[in-house]
C-alpha cells in the first residue's frame, strides 16, 4: 500500500510516498516512490522540490502562503502527468504524520481521531515551537484526504518506557505534577529504528541486546536501548539537554543561566537564542555549526574548531560509559544521523582508548564504511559491536502507519484488500 508521510515544520512541509505492507516490513523491502519538500512557506518564492528515483529532480517556485496550500500543492505534483507518480490522490491509502511531542499521553503511534487531535493540541504547551506546525499539517491533510486514515507518530513515544529515576529531575516534585516537567527525550523514531536494524545486522534478537544508539545530526542525542526499550536518553524536557550539537549547548550547569542574565546585557529571549542557536559546535568554534566545516578548520590548525570537535566526541564517550553502567553492560554502539553515518573521524575519536571497555574499532572498516549502508566497523570478535546504520525516520513513520492500521483496522493488513473509504 502507498503511504504518504508528512513532516510539517514552521515554514516547510517534507513528504515521502512509501510503498509498504506488513510483508514488506518483514522482508525490509519497503520502497520510497517519491520524496520532496515545500520550503519557505509564507514567502513569495516558496519552493517545491520533488525527487523520484531514476528521474531528474523537479522544482517549482511559487507563492505558497500556508500549510494547507502546501499540502494541496504536494498532492497536485504527485498526481501531475508530467512529474507525478500517482494517477489519482485516492491511491494514497493512509497518511503518517511526524509529531514532535506526545507528552505522557502517547507511548506509541496512534490512529488520529478528533479526540487524539485534541490530546495532541494539549501537548502544544510542551513543544510550542513544533507541535502547532505539526498540527497545522495534520489538519490540512485530514481535510484534503478525508477518506483515508491518518496516523500520528511521536518523537517522544519511544522514550516513554524510561523509568522514573531516568526521567524525574532533581527539582521540587510539584513541577512534575503541576507542569509535567520531566525528561521526555526526542529522536525516538530514529533510536527505535536503528536499534532494530542493529539487532538485524548482528543477527541477534533485539530482546537480548543492550544497544547505545547515537543519533548525531544537527540535533544530537543518545539513547540506552535495553532489550528493545529505551531506558534513558540525553535530550530532556526540551531538545536542549545532553550532547553538544550544531548550535545547541547541551548539558550545562543551570546556574549559568541566571548568572549570564545578571552579568550580561541580555533579555531572557536573547539568552534562549544563545543557548539554542549560538552555542554548540558553532558557539565553541566560532566557525560553523556544520561538522564538515569544523573538521576542515581543525585539520588546517584552527584550535577552537579542534576544541569543539573534542568536546563533541568526549560527551558521546562519557554517555557510552554512563549508559553501559545504566544497562549493566553494552553489546553494541550504533552511530546514525548525518555525522554518525558519515564522519569516520568522529567515530574514531569518540571510541579511542576504549579497548578496556571491550570497544575496538576496525580503523580500516571505519574509514571505508560505504555511505548509506548498514555496516559493522568494530574489529571482529570484540565484546562490543560498533555499527553504522543510516536512519530513516520516514520509513519508521510509514511502517508504524501500516502496523497501527493493521491493529485497529485489520482489513489494512491483508494485501490486496481495498482501503476503507
Ligand atoms: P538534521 O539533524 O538536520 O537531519 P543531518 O542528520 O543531515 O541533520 O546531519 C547534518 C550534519 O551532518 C551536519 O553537521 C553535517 O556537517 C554532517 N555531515 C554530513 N556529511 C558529513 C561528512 N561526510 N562528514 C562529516 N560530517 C558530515
Amino acid at each position: 500500500m502507498k503511504i504518504m508521510v508528512l513532516n510539517c515544520g514552521s515554514s516547510s512541509v517534507k513528504f515521502q510516498v512509501i510503498e509498504t505492507s506488513l510483508e514488506a516490513i518483514e522482508a525490509n523491502t519497503d520502497a520510497t516512490l517519491a520524496r520532496g519538500a515545500v520550503e519557505k512557506i509564507g514567502l513569495s518564492d516558496s519552493r517545491l522540490s520533488l525527487e523520484v528515483p531514476g528521474r531528474k529532480p523537479h522544482q517549482e517556485i511559487a507563492e505558497i502562503l500556508e500549510h494547507r496550500a502546501a499540502v494541496e500543492r504536494v498532492l497536485k505534483v504527485l498526481t501531475s502527468q508530467e512529474h507525478g507518480i500517482l494517477a489519482d490522490a485516492s491511491e494514497i491509502e493512509a497518511v503518517g504524520h511526524r509529531m514532535v511531542h506526545g507528552g505522557e499521553k502517547f507511548a506509541s503511534s496512534v490512529l488520529v481521531t478528533p479526540e487524539v487531535e485534541a490530546m495532541i493540541e494539549e501537548c502544544v504547551v510542551l513543544a510550542p515551537l513544533h507541535n502547532p506546525h505539526n498540527l497545522r499539517g495534520l489538519t490540512a491533510a485530514r481535510s484534503l484526504l478525508p477518506n483515508v486514515p491518518h496516523v500520528a507518530v511521536f518523537d517522544t513515544a519511544f522514550h516513554q518506557s524510561m523509568p522514573p529515576r531516568a526521567f524525574i529531575y532533581g527539582l521540587p516534585y510539584e513541577l512534575y505534577t503541576r507542569h509535567a516537567i520531566r525528561r521526555y527525550g526526542f529522536h525516538g523514531t530514529s533510536h527505535r529504528y536503528v536499534s532494530i536494524r542493529t539487532a538485524n545486522l548482528l543477527r541477534r534478537p533485539l530482546e537480548e541486546l543492550r544497544v547505545v544508539t547515537c543519533h548525531l545530526g544537527n540535533g544530537c542525542s543518545m539513547a540506552a536501548v535495553d532489550r528493545g526499550r529505551s531506558v534513558d536518553t540525553t535530550m530532556g524536557f526540551t531538545p536542549l539537554e545532553g550532547l553538544l550539537m550544531g548550535t545547541r549547548c547541551g548539558d550545562l550547569d543551570p546556574a549559568i543561566v541566571s548568572w549570564v542574565l545578571a552579568m550580561e546585557d541580555v533579555t531572557l529571549a536573547q539568552l534562549n537564542a544563545m543557548l539554542n542557536k549560538h552555542s554548540g559546535l558553532y558557539g565553541v568554534s566560532g566557525v560553523s555549526s556544520d561538522m564538515r566545516e569544523i573538521e576542515k578548520a581543525c585539520t588546517t590548525g584552527n584550535r577552537r574548531a579542534c576544541l569543539a570537535l573534542d568536546i563533541f566526541c568526549y560527551r558521546i564517550k562519557k554517555y557510552i560509559g554512563a549508559y553501559a553502567a545504566a544497562m549493566g553492560g553494552v553489546d553494541a554502539v550504533t552511530f546514525t544521523g548525518g555525522i554518525g553515518e558519515n564522519s569516520a573521524l568522529v567515530r574514531s575519536h569518540t571510541l579511542s582508548d576504549m579497548a578496556f571497555f571491550g570497544i575496538e574499532l576496525d580503523e580500516e572498516a571505519n574509514v571505508s564504511a560505504p555511505p548509506g549502508q548498514e555496516v559493522l566497523v568494530s574489529r571482529p570478535g570484540t565484546r562490543v559491536a560498533v555499527a553504522v546504520v543510516p536512519t530513516n525516520e520516514e520509513r519508521v513513520i510509514a511502517r508504524d502507519t501500516v502496523r497501527v492500521l493493521g491493529r485497529v483496522m485489520p482489513s489494512f493488513a491483508i494485501p490486496g484488500n481495498e482501503a476503507p473509504r
